[in-house]
């Protein structure tokens, strides 16, 4: 098989247990508690990782997420790595001036293996159930997940089934395909094909990354955490803004965050935690704005598909997340979304798809409600390439000049373009 084996003798995942009623579970493929249907979480010896993980033993590793690897529940020996993560913090003062802050970075998750954050969750998901010994791997995606699903499953060698809403763009379908996975167009929206999948999951023993799989999944998120911190030389930023689709990914990186201020690798505190969700699905948001603890899910309908679940199954523990970081969250429109895409496009050079656009566009608005501070250190989360969605923005563009070969008509054009954009 495919993959790097790692010198890796112990690990410190203790095991499941149940985030509602604390119940505790062996590891094996397992997700829901059986007392109180709540969601299960892997457990870790911290006083074990706290000998072992130290600066100096993060930097000596990996340049992808597996620098992290004792932090990451993965008990068997095998990764499959696609080189998901190291992504670069790039410093972004253009967009800073353009939002009115003093201090912003961005961590551009554009440029992992699949072009999006996706790479980081499935590498853990995909390594994890090799050391369950599942057969099968599979996931219920709005696109991206499947990507980075099918590619895992290519070089790990197993059969992938990725299952998706039927009116996804047509370059993710090819995107997904292209890894020889089997692409099950599901006539429904995501939380339709979410409870498909696990009915499916149940009937078949499949490893479902996102659903029988997700304690580990979720898990591959934190790195994100671990990431912006290494590189801003272990310190925390005073603030990171994280689009929302389930919630998992805003969860995980506050987890992730409060590990290493528990481990000793940052101080404290933990950063403020703020969400970024579509207008046109945008449950926590309204829950939040609402004051209220429960989310009512909602039909999605927006252009940023990748962040269109109506029914988030993190939507209250992100919620409680931001709520007691003192974070906010706060929804974008379709054309805020493409405004979004283009101002970070135009002033920082990073081509996001609508997830980016989403996250901008929000960023922009809790700087001018007051919600971010001028001076915060200020991280933005942009998890997904705009190579995905070129269609999104592909109307809002300026039309190409288009001259024959000549430099006088070349002259002529130019002069006539600045007469119209005069
Ligand atoms: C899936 C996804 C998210 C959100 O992830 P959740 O953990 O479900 O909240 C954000 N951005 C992109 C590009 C995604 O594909
Ligand atoms: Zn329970």
């Amino acid at each position: 098989m495919v993959v790097a084996e790692v010198p890796i003798t112990t690990h410190a995942v203790l095991g499941l247990r149940c985030r509602i009623c604390e119940t505790r579970y062996p590891i094996e493929l397992a997700h829901v508690c059986e007392e109180c249907f709540g969601p299960l979480e892997v457990e870790y010896d911290y006083e074990a990782l706290r000998r072992v993980v130290t600066h100096e033993s993060i930097a000596a590793g990996p340049r992808t997420i597996w620098r992290y690897r004792p932090l990451l529940p993965v008990t068997g020996a095998t990764l499959v790595d696609l080189g998901a993560g190291y992504t670069p913090l790039l410093r972004a003062d253009n967009l800073a001036r353009a939002v009115g802050l003093d201090d912003l970075y961005i961590k551009n998750d554009c440029v992992n293996p699949t072009y999006s954050f996706k790479d980081r969750v499935v590498a853990v998901a995909a390594s994890q159930a090799l050391a369950l010994g599942i057969e099968t791997l599979a996931c219920a995606s709005t696109g991206n997940l499947a990507a980075a699903t099918a590619a895992a499953a290519a070089k790990a060698g197993l059969p992938c089934y990725v299952l998706v809403p039927s009116n996804l763009e047509r370059s993710k379908i090819i995107n997904m395909g292209v890894y020889g996975a089997n692409v099950v167009l599901v006539d429904g929206n995501y939380d339709d094909v979410n409870r498909l999948c696990s009915e499916v999951a149940d009937a078949y023993g499949w490893g479902f990354v996102n659903v029988n799989l997700r304690p580990f999944y979720a898990e591959g998120s934190k790195t994100l955490a671990y990431e912006v911190a290494e590189a801003l030389d272990w310190q925390a930023p005073d603030h990171v803004v994280v689009p929302i689709a389930s919630g998992a990914q805003l969860v995980k990186i506050n987890k992730g965050f409060g590990e290493l201020i528990h481990l000793g690798l940052i101080s404290g505190p933990t950063p403020r935690v703020s969400g970024a969700q579509a207008a046109g699905c945008a449950p926590v948001a309204t829950a939040y704005r609402e004051g209220r603890d429960e989310i009512t899910p909602v039909k999605p309908f927006t252009i940023a598909k990748s962040l269109a679940i109506g029914n988030p199954a993190d939507g209250e523990f992100a919620l409680s997340v931001v709520r007691s970081t003192g974070g906010a969250i706060d929804a974008a429109s379709d054309p805020e979304i493409i405004e979004g895409i283009r101002l970070l496009a135009q002033t920082e050079g990073i081509f996001a798809e609508t997830a980016g656009g989403v996250t901008v566009a929000v960023l922009k608005k809790l700087v001018a409600s007051g919600a971010i501070k001028r001076g915060e250190r200020t991280v933005v989360y942009v998890t997904g390439n705009g190579l995905k969605t070129p269609d999104a923005v592909a109307d809002s563009l300026a039309e190409p000049l288009r001259v024959p070969a000549s430099l006088d008509r070349f002259q002529e054009a130019l002069a006539a373009r600045s007469l119209t954009t005069a």
